[in-house]
């Protein structure tokens, strides 16, 4: 029986791993976001390009690549990229050799963009464009981390045990090993995704994030389809 899907892109490549982190907050915000077209983050590219610069690239360089990514993008944003630049002035950001790098797991149908991977020392690293925790990392970069290294056992000879995330913001770099429950979570999440996409409405969470959400208008118009639920019962 050929399946029915809400959005084509999940059903062609398997369930890329910003669906499970969006799942991860709210899987109705992921409801809702997954009809629409996605904007590019551009305080993740500012991070980005200056996770990848070189020892000599100015900000004045870096600003000319971010407005070639982002033409649109508002002159106040150079102040992030100031700020940013400030707070990674002394760490060492983790080396690379390629990056933006397709992974995927066949076994689990998830795929992504890994940020940085270096040949040199077999190490993998991930970007963030949010500031650190006290410790660790947060919830959702353990997924993740758990995520990619799920499709990085299928392609990689050598063992993986985790990967640096760079909290650029911050100016903070941390090694992260996903632990069984990030897995199974993501195991979870995965087929929560994939109802989603074949049209399932999704329960509100425990305690949603809906504080600043911009489906809560939406979400509340649905209430009645979860009263006919118990309808139905
Ligand atoms: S309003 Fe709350 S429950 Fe609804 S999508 Fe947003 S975060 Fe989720």
């Amino acid at each position: 029986m050929t399946e029915t899907y809400r959005s084509s892109k999940n059903r062609i490549t398997g369930v890329s791993i910003s669906s499970i982190i969006t799942a991860f907050h709210c899987p109705r915000r992921y409801y809702f976001y997954s009809a629409i077209e996605s904007k590019p983050s551009e305080r993740y590219s500012i991070c980005k390009q200056i996770s990848c610069m070189g020892p000599e690239a100015t900000e004045e360089e870096l600003w000319e690549n971010i407005c070639i990514i982002h033409p649109d993008i508002a002159d106040e944003k150079r102040s992030f990229l100031k700020e940013c630049l400030k707070a990674t002035r002394n760490i060492p950001l983790r080396p690379w050799t390629e990056t933006d790098i397709l992974v995927r797991s066949d076994r689990a149908g998830i795929h992504g963009l890994l940020d940085k991977y270096n040949a040199a020392t077999g190490e993998y690293a991930l970007t963030r464009c949010t500031n650190a925790p006290n410790k660790g990392c947060w919830p959702d970069d353990a997924l993740r981390a758990a995520a990619f290294l799920i499709c990085l056992e299928e392609t990689c000879t050598t063992k993986v045990e985790g990967m640096y995330i760079e909290y650029i913001p911050s100016g903070i770099v941390r090694y992260y090993k996903p632990t069984p429950k990030d897995r199974r979570m993501v195991l979870q999440l995965i087929h929560k995704v994939r109802d989603i996409d074949k049209g399932g409405f999704p329960k509100k969470p425990l305690s949603p994030p809906c504080s600043g959400c911009s489906f809560l208008e939406q979400c509340q118009q649905n209430k009645p389809q979860r009263l006919s639920f118990f309808f139905k019962k």
